[in-house]
């Protein structure tokens, strides 16, 4: 049986829409040029896998596990991260709603507290990773975690809700190399809907 290769997905809104805070022009080489590589790396690292199986030969797996987690969780992560941010005018920037903010409020002490802790994660991320709040599948729990490259650091059983790029490929043509320029920023266009969406109530 054949599994269906990983595709790019379509953005909720222009390439143009969340200007000024990205420009046009950064986020189509995020999405079309860097999203893509790691679209294509994950597809083709199943192609090897996959052809290893047929003729039963045997292939570098500790080589192409390791790829395969950094051009997946690439994958996977740039696709929520999308989905994580919104136009002004669609409802970006806001503060969570309804349960998540309670549980926020509750586990963090208010939004302004959870806001400056995943904050300080996102600026002290060693090299390029990633910011991101994740809820344990065990207990409810809500953590913030600090993930390096696209697959380090991952806290297991914890599903992510939210996410912000911090590698320099998300705001380096923008905002050169300060990234706490681009974190401002995220916070004006953050979308809570997706992570109220997959926020499970324990
Ligand atoms: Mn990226």
């Amino acid at each position: 049986m054949t599994q269906k290769n990983y595709q790019l997905p379509e953005l909720s809104y222009g390439y143009g829409e969340l200007s000024p805070f990205i420009s046009e022009e950064q986020l189509k080489l995020h999405h079309d040029k860097h999203h893509l590589a790691y679209v294509n790396g994950a597809n083709s690292l199943l192609e090897k896998l996959a052809k290893a199986r047929q003729e039963n030969s045997d292939l570098d797996l500790k080589a192409a596990l390791k790829e395969l987690s950094f051009h997946l969780g690439g994958h996977v992560l740039h696709s929520l991260f999308w989905r994580n941010l919104a136009p002004v005018a669609k409802g970006g920037g806001g503060e969570p709603a309804g349960i998540l903010a309670e549980k926020i409020n509750n586990e963090f002490g208010d939004f302004q507290r959870f806001k400056k802790e995943f904050t300080q994660a996102a600026l002290t991320v060693e090299g390029s990773g990633w910011a991101a709040l994740g809820q344990s599948l065990d207990d409810g729990r809500l953590l913030v975690m600090q993930i390096e490259k696209h697959n380090i650091n991952l806290l297991p059983q914890f599903k992510i809700l939210l996410v912000l790029d911090l590698w320099e490929h998300a705001y380096y043509l923008d905002y050169k190399n300060e990234r706490a320029k681009f974190i401002e920023v995220f916070w004006k266009i953050v979308s809570w809907s997706e992570a109220e969406k997959k926020f499970t109530y324990a």
